[in-house]
């Protein structure tokens, strides 16, 4: 039986591999321009992270964690038929986001206190969700994302905004291809009471909303504005929209936030129905969609100002963003965006004659030890083919190794774009080779 990979969980290697890791150099080159550091946390948190951290009503925590027991305990759960004698360390999750579990690291490990300045992180991690694969829709996909944790001034809502905007330009996208949607979402003074309303709103219109409208109406009732039934969504447009009933405090700050974006030149469209899935968010919230792309929202984020202390910390405000690596390149490979870095650093060595092989790999050693990334060919290829090889690795520099060079001490060096080419002394050839 030929082993298979699980549906919604890809491979990454090659070009996507390659697309990765760029990205995550591009997080970490402009990221860290704002003073921002990474962060890498277990794939594996107790259920309660999740649980205490995104909510027990959002549909990631209900419906779409990976649940992780050991074999014993597994059989444990089978006979008991519950899992009410775990402890909380034996009751486990792959992670579907990473706010939670950068927020329990900063608790557990006194990352920010009270009077403390806030800490800045950042992350690349791949998250896991139990969800129906589709297009952009996967169990396993990668996020990257930043958590600015320990302030509440506006300026910080309106830092990652920028830096989420300012990675999708720097990855190639036009100003004009994204859409930038904003709302604020109240907190704990304002948002009850307008959940009630929601709430009213749904149940005195139960006959025309969808059944899972209706639970939602039970359990989250802001969940609503997220239905994709047409008739739903007409319902919905009548309902009390969260920017009119906004407590004075939430009122100013949004209006601050706003105040920044328009200061720096940033067109966003204000969404009173813009809502995101996990129940942490306070105040703004934030989406960035790639309209022509047709993949759903790139990225999103948002305030989260009660969540350190619902994870065992003192209150600490805070806000964050993630964008999502697969959805991006779906959405790069619909508008054409190539990533501009190919490995154009690579050194491809080329052997006339069979017997000079010996000499390649200690050619090679002696390259690699200067930090010169080198490849050649292992299966007896003819010089022409391995000229082709060089083509398709997109090699910068071919350096040929030839008896008759080989007999002055030399070797040719082939530039691959220009076609130009020379004889170089081998004693000076790692010198040339890095000032190309
Ligand atoms: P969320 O954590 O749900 O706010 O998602 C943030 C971003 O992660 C989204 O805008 C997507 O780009 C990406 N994302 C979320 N869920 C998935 C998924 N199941 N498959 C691929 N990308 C996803």
């Amino acid at each position: 039986m030929q082993a298979k990979r699980i549906q919604g969980m890809e491979d990454l290697f090659g070009s996507a591999m390659h697309e990765w890791q760029s990205m995550k150099t591009l997080a970490h080159n402009l990221f860290s321009t704002y003073g921002f550091t990474e962060i890498e946390t277990p794939a594996l948190e107790q259920v309660d992270t999740f649980v205490h951290g995104i909510g027990q009503s959002s549909d990631v925590v209900r419906k779409e964690m990976f649940r992780v027991f050991s074999g014993g305990l597994l059989e444990r759960v089978f006979e008991q038929g519950n899992e009410t004698g775990l402890k909380a360390k034996q009751r486990m999750a792959l992670r579907p986001e990473g706010t939670a579990g950068v927020v329990r690291s900063v608790v557990e490990n006194t990352l920010v206190y009270p009077g403390s300045s806030p800490v800045k992180l950042w992350y690349a991690q791949p998250m896991f969700r139990g969800e129906r694969p589709q297009k952009g829709r996967l169990r396993q996909f990668h996020q990257i994302g930043v958590e600015f944790i320990g302030t509440s001034d506006a300026r910080s809502d309106a830092e990652v905004i920028l830096m989420a905007l300012e990675f999708f330009l720097k990855l190639g996208f036009k100003k004009s291809d994204l859409v930038l949607r904003i709302n604020s979402m109240g907190d704990t003074t304002c948002r009850p009471a307008y959940r009630d309303k929601v709430r009213s709103f749904v149940l005195e219109h139960k006959d025309e909303m969808c059944a899972d409208c209706l639970e939602r109406a039970e359990i989250n009732p802001l969940r609503t504005f997220d239905c994709k039934n047409a008739h739903c969504k007409e319902v919905m447009s009548e309902a009390p929209l969260v920017s009119d009933n906004l407590c004075e405090d939430c009122s100013e700050h949004y209006k601050q936030v706003k105040s920044y974006l328009d200061a720096m030149q940033v067109s966003y469209v204000e969404d009173p129905t813009l809502v995101r899935g996990l129940d942490y968010y306070t105040r703004t919230v934030f989406e960035i969609e790639c309209p022509n792309a047709g993949v759903g929202a790139l990225g999103g984020g948002g305030r989260y100002d009660g969540l350190v202390e619902l994870c065992g910390g003192k209150p600490t405000p805070a806000v964050g963003f993630a964008l999502g690596y697969e959805r991006i390149m779906l959405a790069m490979n619909a508008l054409g965006i190539e990533q501009h870095d190919t490995d154009d650093k690579l050194i491809y060595l080329a052997c006339v004659d069979a017997s000079l092989e010996p000499v390649v790999f200690e050619l090679a050693q002696s390259l690699r030890e200067q930090s010169l990334c080198v490849e050649y060919d292992y299966q007896g290829r003819s010089l022409k083919s391995q000229f082709k090889q060089a083509d398709k690795l997109q090699a910068r520099t071919c350096v040929v190794v030839g008896p008759d060079e080989l007999e002055r001490g030399e070797v040719l060096v082939r530039d691959m774009q220009t076609h130009e080419q020379m004889c170089v002394k081998l004693e000076n050839l790692g010198q040339a080779l890095l000032g190309d």
